[in-house]
């Protein structure tokens, strides 16, 4: 292990739109700032194909294309750019204090601001078909992806308040939505579930578990089983999507950053600022509602200005 650590005025930990967003206003305002990009550099959006609704891109471009851009801007302006994870954090109580980090298990940077991007994961069921036919017809996304099956059939699982959410936006591009509802209930709120249920293109199928996505290069269907009486059959779809909630890339910070039961940390509302002094939240790690690239980025430039700003109130 390394024994001196390098110290610097502000650490991104994270390569999606909000790290690459707050990487850019950092650079600009000469915060000199270093970010370590994380396991899947350039996040999410490396995972989807054509991205149609991100500002500025009127014939859309393809997720990781996009995330490319975001980087060569955030480098443009003198951003260090480094690969590799982080597998620790010691985060300071003081105003002014150093928060230690510490990057692949071996070197430490000691960061007066940390602005934290490290997003979120979509969980996903888990099945080898799933996997295959990922970007080729299975979702975790139907706010990104849906448009892409306007006039098609989808399936969408889930019975969360995402998954009512999600059925109900497919249910205006898709002549039918066939939802697959693990349990006998679903989970969401009264209101987001009666809208489903009084939707005509939408059929709700209740203890109905995935058993394989069917389909060679693209999605043509599922096949299902009944969990009560065992019975199996296919629904026939070309978009399957998966909304069973998502997990924010959070842990590192537990007991030091108050977050949700989830795990989404917590921002005073309006600003990025955590609990503690100098160490800002952005993008999907504190946004359970939107999610969306666009509000990541706008929520990154959030942290990069409440960052410079803190810094400038320090003594000097
Ligand atoms: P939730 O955790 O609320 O719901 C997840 C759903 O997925 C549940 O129905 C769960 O079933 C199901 N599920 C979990 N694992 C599996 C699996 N392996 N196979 C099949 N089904 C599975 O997640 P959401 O993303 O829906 O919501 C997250 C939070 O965001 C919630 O607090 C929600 O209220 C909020 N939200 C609010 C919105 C709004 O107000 N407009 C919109 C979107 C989200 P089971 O119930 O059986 O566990």
């Amino acid at each position: 292990m390394s024994t001196t650590p390098e110290r610097i005025s502000c650490l991104i930990i994270g390569s999606g739109p909000a790290g690459y967003t707050a990487a850019i206003y950092a650079a600009r305002a000469d915060m000199k700032p270093v970010m370590i990009t994380g396991m899947e550099m350039g996040g999410q959006l490396t995972t989807t194909t054509e991205v149609e609704n991100f500002p500025g891109y009127p014939d859309g471009i393809q997720g990781p294309e996009m995330m490319e851009e975001f980087k060569k801007q955030a480098e443009r302006f003198g951003t260090d750019i480094r690969i590799g994870y982080v597998s620790a954090a010691e985060l300071s109580t003081e105003v002014g204090g150093w928060h230690k980090i510490t990057v692949d298990d071996s070197k430490i940077i000691e960061a007066r601001t940390v602005i934290i991007a490290t997003g979120a994961s979509a969980k996903y069921l888990g099945l080898e078909s799933e996997k295959r036919l990922m970007g080729h017809g299975v979702s975790a996304c139907a706010v990104c992806d849906g448009f892409f099956f306007k006039g098609q059939e989808t399936i969408i699982v889930g019975g969360g308040d995402s998954a009512c959410e999600e059925a109900s936006y497919l249910s205006k591009l898709c002549p039918k939505v066939t939802m697959l509802v693990r349990g006998d209930q679903m989970r969401a709120s009264k209101i987001m579930q009666d809208r489903v249920i009084n939707t005509p293109n939408i059929e709700i199928l209740y203890n109905t578990e995935t058993l394989e996505v069917l389909g060679d290069d693209t999605v043509t269907g599922a096949r299902i089983r009944n969990r009560v009486n065992g019975e199996e059959s296919v629904v026939p779809a070309q978009g399957f999507f998966v909304a069973i909630g998502h997990k924010p890339n959070t842990d590192l910070f537990k007991g030091q950053l108050e977050m949700d039961e989830v795990g989404y940390l917590k921002a005073v509302p309006g600003t990025s600022k955590t609990n503690l002094p100098g160490v800002f939240a952005t993008g999907d790690a504190q946004d359970k509602h939107y999610r969306q690239a666009v509000t990541a980025a706008g929520s990154g430039c959030m942290g990069a200005l409440d960052a410079e700003r803190y810094l400038a109130a320090l003594p000097h």
